[in-house]
């Protein structure tokens, strides 16, 4: 048995107009090259940084999300190394007062909930893009100081699984609280994984862990993320079985299967030679600046989680109104509508039943109508518990009622100025939807059924799943208007079956 040894290293590219140190514009993506520049992100002498106050405001809004402690005081350091994308010869970082330590962030698994740890989250610039084309490399400096923020976490995941809920969560937070718009595919969020594997015959260093940690940087997505854990996994898996020593090294992805190639090997810590920043006096953060922050932050992915399980909600249901915060938003409203109701209704509708409806019935035919989001749909919220309600109250059938929303967002799709302003009780029972309770009707249709259905009325006994099809036929003549169940039980009735 082998137990994966997983921390995580992640880079954001913070929301802001202007980059981390200059007033440059930070629109850089499928720009022309080297067009948002200056001497300062250039790296030119005697160019001298000012920081971003929205950049830093970002970054203790995050340190709080991810329930960080926060210095009264930090500041900026270099971190120095030379490469070509790096015009300064260092990167402006933060070094030993991050913005955030020692936080954590609440993932579920499985329905439980766990805690990972996060070691720091600080604020820095991002590097320039190379660009390598045959022999040559071009370097375009419009992506130089961006404004960054890195947060590592400890190596707390012991599962694929926890890195992919961490990574959703993550996500989440940094949309929920507006820090980066996130969009993986233009390279916003990237991760790095650090991974070993613990077996019974690991060499181990003095915190327990494995001596060794292999690191695969630049992962640009949720799922290629997965991929390389997994092969990770079984690739080292098979190295320590064999008893092969595995070194310390820097993988490179080989494309997005997740199949990874050695780099480089690490046989100590980098020396980055850093120190303080003398061009950036170090900055204070008061209790008032992180209180005014916090008065601005709304509820969190986990708080509005905690409040849908409240509701009733199934973890997966809640999962889905956490990540589509639209859908998410149009639930709440709509609940607003029953809520109101709650005093009168006996059959009200349950918070659990109307989420069944908008992920399953609703979700569905707005993808398969192009209506592209749950904001445009024909009706509003009360409409729709006007409509449930009947349902609820046992008048009309489930399918009645996926007719008719399949109906009004055909409408829709039809007509984009298409509204459903008919009353939905209206609705139904001018299109004689409404299930009748008529005692001679009901009456009628269970004779019909089994005086047409002799075979299977006779085979009842030896094939109790045939009330099934009695019922269908029952439905079928009657058109629907009868409720399934006292269908059922008036059909036992005559033919005397419990
Ligand atoms: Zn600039
Ligand atoms: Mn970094």
């Amino acid at each position: 048995m082998y137990k994966p040894v997983i921390g995580l290293e992640i880079h954001v590219q913070v929301k802001t107009k202007s980059k981390m140190f200059c007033k440059c514009s930070t629109d850089y993506f499928e720009k022309k090259p080297n067009i948002n520049v200056c001497p300062v992100c250039l790296g030119l002498p005697g160019a001298l940084p000012i920081p971003n106050k929205l950049a830093l405001e970002k970054t203790i809004k995050l340190a709080i999300a991810l329930n960080c402690e926060i210095p009264e005081i930090s500041k900026f350091d270099r971190k120095n190394y030379f490469y070509p994308d790096l015009p300064k010869g260092y990167q402006i970082s933060q070094y030993d007062i991050p913005i955030g330590q020692n936080g954590f962030v609440e993932i579920e698994i499985n329905g439980d909930s766990r805690r990972v740890r996060i070691q720091r989250v600080h604020i820095e610039e991002d590097t320039a893009k190379s660009i390598h084309i045959n022999e040559s490399s071009l370097i375009d400096y419009n992506k130089s100081g961006i404004p960054l923020i890195e947060i590592v976490t400890y190596p707390d995941f012991e599962s694929v699984d926890e890195v992919i809920a961490f990574a959703k969560r993550l996500k989440q937070i940094l949309k929920y609280n507006d820090i980066s718009d996130t969009e993986m595919q233009k390279g916003q969020l990237r991760f790095e994984l650090n991974i070993s594997l613990l077996g019974e015959n690991t060499i181990v260093n003095d915190k327990g862990l494995p001596n060794y940690k292999v690191e695969v940087k630049n992962i640009g997505s949720i799922s290629v993320l997965e991929k390389v854990a997994n092969f990770e996994i079984q690739r080292q898996k098979h190295l320590q079985e064999k008893n092969i020593k595995i070194k310390s090294e820097t993988r490179g992805l080989k494309d997005m299967s997740g199949e990874t190639v050695f780099q480089r090997y690490k046989e100590e810590a980098e020396d980055y030679r850093y120190f303080p920043e003398p061009d950036i006096p170090p900055f204070s953060i008061t209790k008032e600046w992180i209180l005014q922050i916090k008065s601005t932050m709304a509820e969190q992915p986990v708080e509005r989680k905690h409040r849908y399980l409240k509701l009733g909600l199934e973890g997966e249901q809640a999962d889905v109104f956490v990540d589509d915060t639209e859908k998410g938003d149009w639930f709440d409203s709509a609940l607003k509508n029953i809520q109101q109701d709650l005093k009168q209704q006996s059959n009200f509708i349950q918070p659990k039943e109307l989420a069944k409806w908008i992920i399953g019935e609703i979700s569905g035919l707005i993808e398969k109508k192009s209506i592209n989001t749950i904001n445009n749909l024909p009706f509003s919220q009360k409409w729709l518990i006007d409509l449930l309600q009947i349902y609820y109250d046992k008048k009309i059938t489930g399918n009645v009622v996926k007719k008719i929303l399949e109906e009004e967002i055909n409408q829709k799709s039809k007509n984009w100025d298409y509204k459903s302003t008919k009353d939905p009780f209206k609705l139904v029972s001018e299109r004689g939807y409404l299930q009748i309770e008529d005692e001679n009707f009901i009456r009628e249709t269970v004779d019909k059924v089994i005086n047409e259905n002799k075979k299977i009325v006779q085979d009842i006994n030896k094939n109790p799943n045939a009330i099934k099809s009695l019922i269908g036929y029952g439905m079928k003549i009657s058109q629907g208007k009868i409720n399934p169940k006292i269908l059922e039980s008036e059909i036992k009735k005559s033919l005397k079956i419990e």
